[in-house]
Formats: structure tokens, C-alpha cells, sequence
């Protein structure tokens, strides 16, 4: 089926992904008055709310706006909404994780009111955003006017960081804690990491520069690329460092070709290097050496953990971020009973799945049972592979998919899966994404194995990713159909058992062997 014009799309802003129980709870309602009875947790750790009709637009945004919620700074060519790792631990370096994502975004928030006057008739939200009354907005207001006198405020104007023209492009920010790289710090325009020393008390940021995904196929201008490491910023002047990178892009960045407009393609023209400079140009003084981080690893906090204040968080496996009932599947009303039950809260997690925060340890027992009572599996209940699976809504819901991903991705997985158990590989974890056209939403460019539509139910083949997501896949295979999948695998995967080295990632040994010895086995490959 094809995207229907009329339904809209509507997507949350939430910063670090908190999600409060009572804007849950009205976003449940909601979906169910005006969307299409589902919530779709994306990997901008956001909701977003399927089919809700032009006519009914006004009142749902209404609605979410009163009750302390946001849409604004979700779409459009600025910050999109921050992601945080999701873990919801109340150790000193997630704490700043949260605290500082939230900060970010406000300072990084459109100042003008032109979108209130549209959608609420010009009337002030009856509630302020839920996120910040975690901060001090006033002081939010003095780092966005604060004057470098190096260009980066532009003066009397109602934006004073993004100016009449706003940025050329999406601009996204995320932000974690070394060693967890759940937010894949390397897709991201700025991604930061908070250090701390060993008092917890926080020293700086490491900051990366100039990740991204999105790409056309066939076009070799357009292309996914990994951020490259800009340096240290001490606490103090994170902000600053961050308003002078914005305004490097919104003075430099390419506005002639759209396709080339993200940051990534200013940060690869230059070269870090250069590109630093010009970003000293606008902050005033030269940038320090990034500090050495442990290796990162995927995380995903699925299952129960300690928060660290009495209570207890579950990451709990949403099947491609998809919250709905089908059949004896009741997830969505198991969370609004949870919801409506029990003082907890919630998170969505970059990777498309959620968090339930703030359990006590007596209702440990209760959340389970709920789930199990629903149909709800547990993560540990699917196979490792599908709970480390990502795919973006694509058909029907997304305008520019051009074949399935979410609908089509866990059979895949299955049979990836069953492929597996065949070759005697039953026990290794792949991370695997599909995509449903090349803009890379669930970011496949980074995965073990990536699918990225390029034809009716044809993907495009990447392999080379890495579990910590630390480098770019490569193209493997153009125009693979969906039923020769199982086929182009088996050699790979021959060669991975045969050549591997001892513990070593799928991704990491397709990387290392490297895509023409790869064709070269598989050219000589006799199917078993
Ligand atoms: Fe749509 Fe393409 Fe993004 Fe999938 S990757 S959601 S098809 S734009």
C-alpha cells in the first residue's frame, strides 16, 4: 500500500526521552481518539503518532501543548529532539547525561512564538514543557543571548543562534557516558560524552562532529559518514563550544544543495582539522585534546536493573519501537494499566525500545505479571538477534519508503536466525537494521548487517558495522532480492565460521576481511 497523504504524522519532542506517566497516559488517549490506535517509539527516543487527520491536527497539538508537552523542535531544519543513553541510573554521569541533554535542547529551542499563534490561536500552553522544571530556564535564556563577539549571537534578532534562515539542514545532538554507546554517538551531528572524574564530580565533554546517515543510492555526493572526534570542552564552556559549532554551519554550510546541506558534508570538505579551526574562529580560543574513553559497547538495558536510588528499571523489547494490541499481543494496554496502576514513568530508548523507570521493588512481581497476563514477552522470551533488530516505519506510513522494512523485518530476522542455526553459528549476535529507502533512519550504515531498500521488497546489502558502532558499513550487494537473502548470507556466513578469529564479531570480521576476499569466497562457495 502506499503512504496516505491526508493522515499525518506527528512527532513528539522529549528531550533524553522521559517520558512523564501523565503525558504517557494522554498520548495513549490520544492515539486512540485521533491516531491509528499505535505509538511508535523512534530512534530519536521520541514518540511519534500515526494517522492523525488534518482536521483533528489542531486539537491534538492542543492538547499535547497543554498538558506539557511539546512538538516544536521535532522536525524541521533545526535540533531535532536530543537523545540521551536511556539507562536511567542515578550515578553522577547519567544524572549530568539528563540534565545536560535537557539544558541543550532549550538552548537550541526556537525562540519564537510563531508556532504557538498557529496551532493555539496565539494563546500561551496552559502548562510549561514537563523537562523544564528540571532546569533553570532563566539561565537558559542568558547562554542563548550570551555574546562571544566573535559572530556566533546575532544581535537583535528573535533567534539569536540560528538567525532569519535557521540552520541548512536537521541538525542532530546526542549525549551519553563512555563506554555506552547507545545513542550510536557516531551517526550524530554533535555527540557528546560526559567526564567526570573519579569522585564523580564532572570535569568536561568529549565532543564528536559530523555523523550521519542519510544518503541517495546512486549518488556518490551523498553518502553516510562516521563524526569525527573535534576534542575536549571543559563544563563551562560546553555551552559556548556548542553555540560555535551551530553557528559554523549556519554560516558555513552548504544552503545551494539541499542534499549536501547536513554538517557532515561541511565536516568532510574541510577535514576535522580545518573544520576545528573555523569552529575556533567563532568560540574564541583553541579547542583541547578529546580525552581517551574505554571502548564503547552496544547497550540496550534490556531486562530488570538496579537504579541506584532504591528503585528498579526494566527495558522491555518493543518489537521496531511499534506500542499497539494484535491478537492475544496486548502490549500498549498492559503499559496504560502499569501506567494508570503504579508512580512510574517512562523512557524511549535510541534504539526503539522503552524503559520503565521508578518500579519499586514490591511491584517488581506486578509488572511481570501484567506483561505475561498481556502476551507481552519478556526480552530474554525472543531470540537476541531480534531484539537487537531495527527497522523504520516504511510502508505504509513513510512517504518516501520505496519497499517494507518494519512490517517485513522480524521474518527476515527469523530467517537470518534459522540461516544461523543451519551453519552451526546459533549463539552469535548480529545487529541487523532495515530500512525502507536510503535515508537511513534506523541507522543501517552502522550495523553488522544493514538492509536499505532499493527496489519492491530489494535491499541493498551492507555489512561491516561493528556491535559498538563504531565505524561505517560497506556496500555489499546492490538489488538484493528478498527471497535470494538466505543465499547471498550462507557464504558469507561459511566464511565467517571458517576465517574468523577467535570471539570476533560478524561485523567486525566482514570489516576486516573485507568485501572483495569476501566475494571471492562466496564466488567459490558451494552452497551445503
Ligand atoms: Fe521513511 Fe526512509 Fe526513514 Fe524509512 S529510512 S522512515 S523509508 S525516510
Amino acid at each position: 500500500g502506499q503512504p496516505k497523504h491526508w493522515q499525518f504524522m506527528l512527532r513528539l519532542k522529549m528531550p533524553a526521552g522521559e517520558f512523564p506517566r501523565q503525558m504517557y497516559q494522554m498520548l495513549d488517549d490520544l492515539s486512540d481518539d485521533y491516531g491509528n490506535h499505535t505509538l511508535r517509539a523512534t530512534t530519536r527516543c521520541a514518540f511519534q503518532m500515526h494517522g492523525v487527520l488534518k482536521g483533528n491536527m489542531k486539537t491534538v497539538l492542543g492538547k499535547i501543548m497543554n498538558a506539557g508537552g511539546s512538538t516544536m523542535g521535532a522536525c524541521g531544519d533545526i535540533s531535532r529532539n536530543v537523545v540521551a543513553t536511556p539507562a536511567p541510573f542515578a550515578t553522577a554521569p547519567y544524572t549530568y547525561v539528563r540534565e545536560y541533554a535537557k539544558y541543550i535542547a532549550e538552548i537550541l529551542a526556537p525562540q519564537t512564538g510563531a508556532f504557538a499563534e498557529i496551532w493555539l490561536d496565539g494563546e500561551k500552553a496552559a502548562s510549561v514543557e514537563y523537562w523544564k522544571k528540571d532546569i533553570d530556564m532563566n539561565e537558559v535564556q542568558k547562554i542563548i543571548k550570551k555574546d562571544n563577539k566573535r559572530g556566533v549571537v546575532i544581535k537583535n534578532n528573535e533567534e539569536p543562534i540560528y538567525g532569519d534562515r535557521y540552520l541548512p539542514r536537521k541538525f542532530k545532538v546526542g549525549i551519553t557516558v563512555p563506554g555506552d554507546n547507545s545513542i550510536d554517538i557516531y551517526t550524530q551531528d554533535i555527540g557528546l560524552v560526559v567526564i567526570c572524574n573519579a569522585a564523580g564530580e564532572l570535569q568536561g565533554f568529549n565532543v564528536t562532529v559530523g555523523g550521519g546517515m542519510g544518503r541517495t543510492h546512486g549518488k556518490e555526493n551523498t553518502f553516510a559518514r562516521t563524526g569525527d572526534h573535534l576534542g575536549f570542552v571543559r563544563k563551562d564552556k560546553v555551552f559556548d563550544l556548542i553555540k560555535a559549532i551551530v553557528a559554523t554551519q549556519r554560516d558555513h554550510g552548504n544552503r545551494e544543495h539541499r542534499p549536501n546541506a547536513r554538517m557532515k558534508y561541511l565536516v568532510d570538505k574541510l577535514g576535522i582539522d580545518e573544520f576545528r579551526k573555523l569552529v575556533e574562529s567563532y568560540y574564541g580560543a583553541s579547542i583541547s585534546r578529546w580525552r581517551s574513553l574505554p571502548t564503547w559497547k552496544y547497550e540496550d538495558f534490556m531486562g530488570w536493573h538496579e537504579q541506584g536510588d532504591g528503585k528498579w528499571f526494566m527495558g522491555l523489547f518493543v518489537e521496531n519501537g511499534r506500542i499497539k494490541n494484535e491478537g492475544s499481543f496486548q502490549l500498549k494496554r498492559a503499559l496504560r494499566y502499569l501506567m494508570d496502576e503504579l508512580d512510574i514513568n517512562m523512557v524511549v530508548s535510541p534504539n526503539q525500545n522503552i524503559i520503565l523507570k521508578d518500579i519499586e521493588q514490591k511491584h517488581k512481581g506486578m509488572v511481570v505479571q501484567v506483561l505475561k497476563d498481556h502476551g507481552v514477552p519478556m526480552p530474554d522470551e525472543y531470540s537476541r538477534n531480534r531484539v537487537t533488530a531495527m527497522a523504520c516505519p516504511a510502508f505504509p506510513l513513510c512517504g518516501l519508503a520505496v519497499t517494507e522494512a518494519e512490517r517485513h523485518f522480524p521474518s527476515v530476522v527469523d530467517r537470518v536466525d534459522n540461516l544461523l542455526d543451519k551453519m552451526g553459528l546459533k549463539r552469535t549476535n548480529i545487529i541487523m537494521r532495515m530500512t525502507g529507502c536510503p535515508n537511513g533512519c534506523v541507522r543501517p550504515y552502522m550495523a553488522e548487517i544493514g538492509f536499505v531498500g532499493s527496489g519492491p521488497l530489494m535491499y541493498q546489502l551492507w555489512l561491516g558495522g561493528t556491535p559498538g558502532a563504531t565505524q561505517l558499513a560497506f556496500p555489499y550487494m546492490e538489488k538484493v532480492k528478498d527471497a535470494a537473502i538466505e543465499s547471498v548470507l550462507e557464504p558469507v556466513f561459511a566464511c565467517f565460521a571458517q576465517n574468523r578469529k577467535r570471539n570476533e564479531p560478524f561485523g567486525t570480521f566482514c570489516a576486516r576481511y573485507g568485501k572483495e576476499a569476501l566475494e571471492a569466497f562466496a564466488a567459490s562457495y558451494t552452497p551445503g
